[in-house]
């Protein structure tokens, strides 16, 4: 049994089928990059791994268990998205702890979990501070943080980086890796640079047009590519 099993699901936003039954088993620990061209719908299968978009046909298995229906807050997983969405009335801790708030964690048991957090990346002296006084890359830290602080079974990223310079995104690049790897935990990330999904991934699912064309190790994918357009995308030696 997998971890999480992406089972023949389709979505269709009125006539148009965007996810044509995308079929992927995610192992516990993976670090899966979904990568395709802009359009193909990474967003939307994320979107329904999170319970933010209702699934057409198809089922989701976390654990063996059918999470269709099951509430975006009662799935043990959190999203990070490109946008930082971040409060910006309140300070970084309050944004880091909110989730912990509303779920009623006592305050010095909350502050705690915030501090752990923030110095694992490493903003520790950005608690105080407002969404608004911080850079880019700090605010998606942030957002990281907030994703972190709830300890998921599972993390999801949307294009994390995609609105940092290139320099900081390949920074955070390494980061993201190294949390990866000392949380030992499950993510499935989303982006369209090939790059980054080669660099990050334990295991690459190319999409296209709704379809996965092809779901292997970066090496498989790069060096084995399944068809022209995996070979094109990924920038295969031909
Ligand atoms: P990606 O993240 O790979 O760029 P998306 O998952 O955002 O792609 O979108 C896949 C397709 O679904 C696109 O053609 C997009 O226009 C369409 N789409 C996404 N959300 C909606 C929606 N709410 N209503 C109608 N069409 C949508
Ligand atoms: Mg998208």
């Amino acid at each position: 049994m997998s971890f999480l099993h992406i089972n023949n699901i389709k979505k269709r936003f009125g006539d148009t089928t965007v996810l044509k039954g995308i079929d992927i088993a995610i192992e516990k620990g993976d670090f899966l990059v979904l990568v395709g061209p802009s359009g193909c719908g990474k967003s939307t299968l994320l979107n329904m791994i999170a319970g933010l978009d209702s699934i057409s046909e198809g089922e989701l298995l976390l654990n063996g268990e059918r999470i269709n229906e099951l509430h975006p807050a009662r799935r043990d997983i959190a999203m990070v998205f490109q946008s930082y969405a971040l409060y910006p009335s309140m300070t970084v801790a309050g944004n880091i702890g909110f989730g912990l708030e509303m779920r009623k964690v006592p305050k010095a048991q909350r502050r705690e979990a915030i501090q752990k957090v923030a110095r694992m990346l490493q903003i520790e002296s950005l608690l105080d501070r407002k969404p608004g006084q911080l850079s880019g890359g700090q605010r998606q830290r942030v957002a990281m943080g907030r994703a972190l602080v709830r300890d998921p079974q599972l993390f999801l990223f949307d294009e994390p980086l995609s609105n940092l310079d290139a320099k900081l995104r390949v920074d955070m690049r390494t980061e993201i890796k190294q949390l990866h790897q000392r949380l030992n935990t499950t993510i499935v990330y989303v982006t369209h640079d090939q790059i980054e999904a080669m660099t990050l991934a334990t295991r690459i699912a190319v999409m296209r047009a709704g379809e996965l064309q092809q779901l292997g190790t970066p090496q498989e994918v790069y060096d084995d590519p399944s068809n022209l357009f995996v070979a094109g995308f990924m920038g295969s030696p031909s």
